[in-house]
Order: C-alpha cells, then sequence, then structure tokens
C-alpha cells in the first residue's frame, strides 16, 4: 500500500523527475504535471493526498493554481507545499497566508521534503481524525437532545394526563367535581366584583337510572350515563360547564344570564332532549333528569352553598314527581333546615328507642275473629309528641334511615308475638305482619337479619308476613322478584300494601307471585260515593282471587263498608271500625275480649 498520493507540478522535467524519483522510492504513489491547468485537472479528476507545487510557472504561476484548488470545495482542503527558488520572507509570507500550505526552498534536500510531506499528511490525517471525532460528537449530541427532548415531551403528555385525569371524570370525561369547583368559584368571585355577571347552577339526577343498571348490568348502565353526558352536552352553551358528580349526578354552571328565566329554559330543554329514548344495547330506555336549580345571587359567599340549594332543589322536584324542576328557594332552605333536625332526632330516637310498635288487629271478615296484627311504628317525640308515620316514614326512606327502623319493628313484633303465644293459648295461631320498606327490601342482608330473628324468637317463617308497598315495589321490580322467591323458600308470605295505587301491571303481579293483596283505603272510604268506586273494589277482589291471592280490605271506618267486602268474598279486614292502632297491652285486651 502506498504511503500516499502526491501530485508533483513543476515545469522543470529535471526537477519533476527527481522529486518523483525519491518520492516513488520511499514509498508514495505519485502524478506529475507539468504546468498549472494540467494540475487543476489532474486534481479535479481525483483529489490527491498531496500538492508540490513549484511557484514559478510560465502562464500560471504556483500562488494562482493554489487560489483555483483552493477555490473548490472538491480540492480546498489538499494541503501544499510550495516549492521555490525564492527564498526571500515575502514568498514565505504569502505562502503560509494562503492556509494549509508549507513550502520547500530550492536547492531541495530530499531529507526536508520527506519530514514536510510527513508533516502535512500526518497533519492531514489528524485533521480527518478530529472531523470525524467532531461529527461523530455531533451525531451524539444531535441524538441525545432528540432522545431528550423525545422524553420532555412524554413527560409533558404524562404530566397533562395526569391533570386531565385529576380533573375529570373517567367514564364520561366530563369534568368532574372538583374542576366544577374551581370554576364555580372563579364565577362567583367575578360576580361579586362586577356585580351584575348573574348564572346559575343546575343540579340533575336521573331518574329509574338505577332500575336501568339493576335490570341490564353495569356495562349498560355505563354506556347510558356516557350517552346522557352527550345528550347533556348538546344543550349547552359554549360558556357553560358540564360536570358529572358520581352516579347518575351532573352539575351544570350556565353563566352569562340575566334572569332565572335563562336557567329555567335550559333545564326544560334538557328535559325535552332526555324525554327521546336511548338505545342501549338493542334495548330502548326511557329515562328522565330531576332538575334542581339555584340563580346565583350576591348572598351567596361560597361555592359549597350553591350545591347544597341546587341539591335541595333537585329534591324537591324528585318529590314532586320523575322529570320536574324546581328553583330552589328560601321556604326549601328552611324545609331542608327541619329535615336536617329531623334526620338527628329520628337518629337519636333510634338510639334511645323512642320509636314503638302498635297493633292494628286485622280480622276475617268471614268469623270476625282477630288472626293478625300489623305493626305499626309510632314515635313519641320528647318535644313535638306522637308524630305520624306519614310524616317521617318517605323522609327515613330518602335518608335509609327507614332500614333500621323497619328491622327494629321486625324484631319488636317477632319478640311481642313468642311472647303472646307463651303467654295465651288462644294466640298461638296469631300472625303478624310488618311493613317493609321497597327501596332497601333486596339486600341479601336483610334476610339475613329476618332468619336470625325468627331463630331467636323460635317462630316459623308462615307466623310472619311482609308488607311491601304497590308504589316502590314497581321501581324496584327486578330485584323484588328475586327476594320475593326467597321469602316464599322460608314460608313467610308478602302482602301488596296499598294496592291500586302504585299502576302495577297484571302481568307483572302475576310474576311477583306474592300471596295477599291489601286494597288501599282510599278506594274501601270511597265506595258509598259512586257506583263505579263500588265496581272498582269489586273488580281488585276478583282479579286477586283470579291470581290465588287473598285479599284484605284497609281502612274499614264503618259496618256498612264490611258488610258489603264481606258480600264480595273479601277474605280480611282492617280499620277504625274494628279497631285503630294499639299498644301491645291494650292489643292484648281486644285480642282476649272478642
Ligand atoms: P299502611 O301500611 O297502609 O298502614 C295502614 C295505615 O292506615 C296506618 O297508618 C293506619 O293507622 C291507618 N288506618 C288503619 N285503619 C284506618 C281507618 O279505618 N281509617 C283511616 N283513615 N286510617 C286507617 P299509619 O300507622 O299512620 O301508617 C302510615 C303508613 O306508614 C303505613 O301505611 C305504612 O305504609 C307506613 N308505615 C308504618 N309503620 C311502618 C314501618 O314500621 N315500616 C315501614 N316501612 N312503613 C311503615
Ligand atoms: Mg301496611
Ligand atoms: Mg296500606
Amino acid at each position: 500500500m502506498s504511503k500516499g498520493d502526491i501530485l508533483v507540478v513543476d515545469d522543470l522535467p529535471n526537477n519533476l523527475r527527481f522529486v518523483s524519483t525519491i518520492l516513488t522510492e520511499r514509498g508514495y504513489k505519485v502524478r506529475s504535471a507539468i504546468n498549472g491547468k494540467m494540475a487543476l485537472t489532474v486534481a479535479q479528476a481525483a483529489c490527491p493526498d498531496l500538492i508540490l507545487l513549484d511557484i514559478k510557472m510560465p502562464e500560471m504561476d504556483g500562488y494562482e493554481v493554489c487560489e483555483c484548488l483552493k477555490a473548490n470545495p472538491k480540492t480546498r482542503d489538499i494541503p501544499i507545499i510550495f516549492l521555490s527558488a525564492l527564498d526571500e520572507a515575502v514568498d514565505k509570507v504569502k505562502a503560509f497566508g494562503v492556509g494549509g500550505v508549507d513550502y520547500i526552498s530550492k536547492p531541495f534536500y530530499v531529507e526536508e521534503i520527506i519530514a514536510r510531506i510527513t508533516n502535512q499528511l500526518d497533519l492531514q490525517t489528524a485533521k480527518a481524525e478530529i472531523q470525524n471525532l467532531n461529527s461523530q460528537l455531533e451525531q451524539r449530541v444531535r441524538q441525545r437532545t432528540a432522545q431528550l427532548e423525545r422524553e420532555i415531551a412524554q413527560r409533558q403528555q404524562a404530566q397533562e394526563q395526569l391533570l386531565h385525569l385529576a380533573l375529570h371524570d373517567a367514564l364520561t370525561d366530563l369534568p368532574n367535581r372538583t374542576w366544577f369547583m374551581k370554576r364555580l368559584t372563579q364565577t362567583l368571585q367575578r360576580s361579586r366584583q362586577q356585580k351584575n355577571g348573574q348564572y346559575a347552577v343546575l343540579f340533575l339526577d336521573c331518574d329509574r337510572f338505577k332500575m336501568v343498571n339493576d335490570s341490564l348490568g353495569h356495562l349498560a348502565g355505563d354506556q347510558l350515563l356516557i350517552a346522557v353526558a352527550r345528550r347533556l352536552e348538546s344543550c349547552l352553551h359554549p360558556v357553560d360547564t358540564l360536570s358529572r358528580f358520581g352516579g347518575d349526578e351532573f352539575a351544570l354552571l350556565v353563566e352569562g344570564i340575566t334572569q332565572v328565566e335563562a336557567a329555567i329554559a335550559v333545564a326544560q330543554n334538557i328535559q325535552q332532549e332526555m324525554a327521546a329514548p336511548f338505545h342501549i344495547e338493542q334495548h330502548q330506555v326511557f329515562i328522565n333528569a330531576s332538575i334542581g336549580i339555584v340563580f346565583g345571587s350576591e348572598e351567596y359567599e361560597q361555592p359549597e352553598h350553591l350545591l347544597r340549594d341546587a341539591d335541595t332543589a333537585m329534591y324537591r322536584a324528585k318529590a314532586l314527581g320523575k322529570g320536574n324542576y324546581q328553583v330552589f328557594t328560601r321556604d326549601m332552605y328552611y324545609r331542608a333546615f327541619q329535615n336536617l333536625q329531623l334526620e338527628t332526632d329520628l337518629r337519636i330516637a333510634l338510639e334511645k328507642k323512642e320509636l314503638r310498635a302498635y297493633y292494628q288487629p286485622i280480622i276475617s271478615l268471614e268469623t270476625g275473629k282477630i288472626c293478625e296484627f300489623e305493626t305499626l311504628v309510632r314515635w313519641l317525640h320528647p318535644q313535638r309528641g306522637w308524630i305520624s308515620p306519614n310524616e317521617f316514614i318517605p323522609f327515613a326512606e330518602e335518608t335509609g334511615l327507614i332500614l333500621e327502623i323497619d328491622r327494629l319493628m321486625l324484631r319488636q313484633a317477632c319478640h311481642q308475638l313468642q311472647e303472646w303465644r307463651s303467654l295465651y293459648t288462644e294466640m298461638r295461631s296469631l300472625r303478624i305482619s310488618v311493613n317493609f320498606s321497597a327501596r332497601h327490601f333486596s339486600q341479601s342482608e336483610n334476610l339475613n337479619f329476618i332468619d336470625r330473628v325468627l331463630a331467636e324468637t323460635q317462630l316459623k317463617g308462615t307466623d310472619l308476613h311482609l308488607e311491601v308497598t304497590e308504589s316502590t315495589l314497581m321501581d324496584n321490580a327486578l330485584l323484588a322478584t328475586q327476594t320475593i322467591q326467597e321469602l316464599k323458600k322460608r314460608h313467610i308470605a308478602i302482602s301488596i300494601d296499598d294496592f291500586g295505587t302504585g299502576y302495577s301491571s297484571l302481568s307483572y303481579l302475576h310474576h311477583l307471585a306474592a300471596q295477599v293483596l291489601k286494597i288501599d283505603q282510599s278506594f274501601i272510604m270511597r265506595l258509598n260515593e259512586a257506583p263505579e268506586n263500588k265496581a272498582i273494589v269489586n273488580a281488585i277482589v276478583s282479579l286477586a282471587h283470579s291470581l290465588n291471592m287473598a285479599v284484605v280490605a284497609e281502612g274499614i271506618e264503618t259496618p256498612q263498608q264490611m258488610a258489603y267486602l264481606r258480600s264480595l268474598g273479601c277474605e280480611y279486614g282492617q280499620g277504625f271500625a274494628i279497631s285503630r292502632p294499639l299498644d301491645p297491652e291494650a292489643a292484648t285486651h281486644l285480642f282476649l275480649s272478642t
């Protein structure tokens, strides 16, 4: 292998030959040119590693050749060693001035030529190495920079995702409560400063969502919630904020309005939109929303208070029937406050055992004998005296306290029956019925509780009757059917209470397979008012019988009513004409005296 490719340029053939020979001998590959033009052509055709260039040449001298080489990017970096007879300082300076060049003065010394050539070639190799290293380094820096940029972008994305997760609901991707409260805080502050920026908060709760969730499953429930979210979004203006608070609850902040009517219009629009069916897994699902509206006023200092009032209004709307809206009023606040008081009192009452079981007899209309007592809760409030169950039962159902009340009554009633049976042989075939709220009817825990109470009082399932009101049963239909099956296994009979007020369908009634139907007292009371009322009661009795159910008429207040019901073949009766609900002692007396 040659030590380097060297181009020798000299107009004197002797010089050319001399230099070429010594270089070839030393292992270099040598090309030669006898004038400047030729030198440029040769160099451009294939770049030599070094050029030995005579300065003094006719036509084009060495400097000119050097300039041309330096001007061309291809040949610019080729090291040049001038060969010069001129040994003047000016020439040297000129030669150095071009850069990347060296010079040798004539007469030539072989060792000097070789030394300078080696130097230049080494220098060139070193330069190339440095260049190579530099470009490697540059590439590494570039790669690392790109990697860092990617990492930063990923981190930023992750951070944005985290932030999004922290402020959004995962299911619907709507802003969550935290975000909503932040937004509401800003709106509240702004409106207090500007004194004219009005807004409203709408609180929405889907009606019948639980039923869909229970009957079609959670996946369908989730799909429905997403569909509801999208439909609600379609009712928004760009400045409004819609948020999911969890479950089937949504909150909406409506801004840039001047009157409450604008917020009402939004609520009406939402209810109209919600009226169309949702298509979930080949099912058509109808749900609606109860909406509470609170109009932002200067009185409000905290966003939580706005929400609290919107929530109160929503509950009011729900109580008025499904698919309603209500605007919050002061009056509601006091009622809510009273309810809170009632809730506290009721909790205390449960603890202090202020709740008592009273017993109202149910007689056989055929024999006039008492065959059962219905257990009815009574609350002796330390300040307010007797409070009617009609006042606190609906409320207890809303707050969930009903579960405790029902269990308390069930336990008291079973213990009472056990006591009666052990004390009086006449009471051995007596049964007891207990009202049970359908809201919590289906909790499996309840079945365990009933089993425990029956075991501790040594009663059989046939001794006990559960009364569930028709209207609440309808709301929880599917689960109720399963629970009734479980109760049947224990031989505990079910009565459908207040029948006629809950719009149940015939097929549903049949499906439920309850054993007793209690005609609501409103039908009995109106028996004598119009002939149609008689026809209705008549129809209910025949219907029950055709479904193999026994009938209890509630609210019998006159002997005439009783006589008529007996004539229809109605098996059992209950009402003030027989007896009001009584405390245990009075109930015992009554039983033993009839
Ligand atoms: P219900 O189960 O239909 O009970 C019958 C209600 O009618 C009782 O009212 C009873 O006092 C009343 N009543 C009976 N005969 C007559 C009559 O001839 N005329 C009139 N006007 N009323 C009569 P009460 O005790 O005020 O209970 C009201 C409702 O509260 C009950 O209706 C029942 O749905 C519910 N309730 C009572 N105790 C409990 C309980 O322990 N648990 C549950 N979940 N609900 C209960
Ligand atoms: Mg009842
Ligand atoms: Mg009833």
